[in-house]
């Protein structure tokens, strides 16, 4: 075995930290995930899984089956008075509930050999490993995967942020057949809301906004397109919420604790990425450590989040002006073919520097015409 870390401690067993446990163990390490919860453990999520995502999961062995979710081809947008649609590039994405998603995951792990503690409490990274309710596990390298507002980034002095925009997510899914081939994104002036598809007869809604207090039933009021859809259908699950936070951190590591997932710095809900950038992280993460060199992965980390930071920062921009919002929207929709580049830049199919300048000129230029 390569590098010199044989024993591994995870904190966090949801899809950053199994997805790290399952990338590690098949280098060869002994790898634990300990976690506060127990599976099938839910979040609040839009629970789209965008092509990339789907891809980076195969290579983990995971492969979603065609009843476990629902497929979506592409993205439709509308601010209620303009709207455009386009397919993903020459792919699907699916639709998985969390705790399908999560299960599928646990499975996997424990095929490949990982351990498990669920339901620990009091977990303290400490010298030679990490502490559990008072009980020291040895490990050489601890792997924090303890989401959005993890103590172990905290702890460990990991917390520098060089930038952080928070907002707010709620989801709740409806009994209702989906009734289109896209996720779509209701795009408001206080808040965005996103359907997508999880079965043949359910649909997750997601509205993410600044205010804490703006849950799925007070945000449908502002989409009346969407509000009529859902009038009838019959909520299939509890609220649930969770921060949605675009957080770039100056450091993922330190010494031998590195970070992963949410923990490790995260790209806004809107941009539907959070699974797919952890899950990429996992297969980095294990190739550094199977070099023993975590700068490695420090870096392969920022090469990762770049593109799903830029695209967040855009969204969030837009959101700022609804003056803005609606002529970008009137341009996407006047010029649907700029809609498909961006989409395919949003997917990783192509690089920014395909959006060649004459297209941003067009857009630039429909935005000011619109
Ligand atoms: C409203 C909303 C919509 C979203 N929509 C999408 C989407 O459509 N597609 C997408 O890809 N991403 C989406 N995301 C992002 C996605 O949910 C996250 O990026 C993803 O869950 C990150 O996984 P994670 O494992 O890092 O963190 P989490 O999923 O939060 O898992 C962290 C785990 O750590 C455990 N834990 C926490 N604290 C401790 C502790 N002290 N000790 C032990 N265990 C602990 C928790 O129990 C949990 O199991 C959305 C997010 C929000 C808020």
């Amino acid at each position: 075995m390569s590098g010199c870390f044989r024993n591994i401690c995870v904190i966090g067993g949801g899809p950053a930290g199994l997805a790290a446990a399952i990338a590690l163990k098949k280098t060869g390490r002994k790898v634990t995930v300990f976690d506060c919860a127990a599976p099938p453990i839910d979040k609040a999520c839009g629970e789209g899984l965008l092509p990339g995502s789907l891809e980076s999961l195969r290579q983990l062995g995971i492969e979603i089956p065609a009843d476990a979710g629902f497929p979506f081809g592409g993205i439709r947008l509308t601010d209620g008075c303009s709207s455009v649609a386009s397919h993903f590039p020459g792919a699907t994405g699916m639709g998985v509930r969390r705790t399908k998603l999560h299960g599928l995951m646990v499975e996997q792990a424990t095929r490949a050999g990982v351990s498990f503690a669920w339901n620990s409490k009091h977990i303290e990274v400490a010298p030679g490993g990490v502490r559990v309710e008072g009980r020291l596990i040895e490990a050489d390298l601890v792997i924090g995967a303890d989401g959005q507002n993890s103590a172990i980034r905290r702890r460990s002095g990991l917390g520098a942020v060089t930038r952080e925009i928070r907002r707010y997510g709620f989801r709740r899914h409806y009994r209702i057949a989906p009734w289109s081939p896209y996720v779509e994104i209701y795009w408001g002036r206080r808040a965005q809301a996103y359907v997508t598809p999880v079965a043949k007869d359910e649909v997750g809604v997601a509205v993410i906004s600044g205010r804490s207090k703006r849950r799925v039933q007070e945000t449908l009021a502002d989409f009346p397109e969407l509000d009529r859809r859902l009038r009838d259908a019959e909520p299939a699950s509890a609220q649930m919420g969770a921060l949605s936070v675009s957080r770039r951190l100056r450091s993922v590591y330190r010494e031998n604790i590195v970070l992963i997932g949410d923990a490790s710095g995260s790209v806004d809900a809107i941009t539907g990425e959070g699974i797919g950038v952890s899950i990429r992280q996992a297969h980095a993460l294990a190739s550094a450590v199977e070099r023993g060199d975590l700068l490695q992965y420090q870096r392969e980390h920022r090469k990762i989040m770049r593109r799903p930071q830029a695209m967040a920062l855009l969204l969030v921009a837009m959101q700022r002006s609804t003056h803005l919002q609606r002529r970008a929207l009137a341009a996407l929709a006047a010029n649907p073919a700029i809609f498909r580049s961006l989409l395919e830049v949003h997917v990783g199919a192509t690089g920014f520097d395909s959006l060649c300048s004459w297209r941003l000129l067009d857009f630039g230029w429909a935005c000011l015409s619109a």
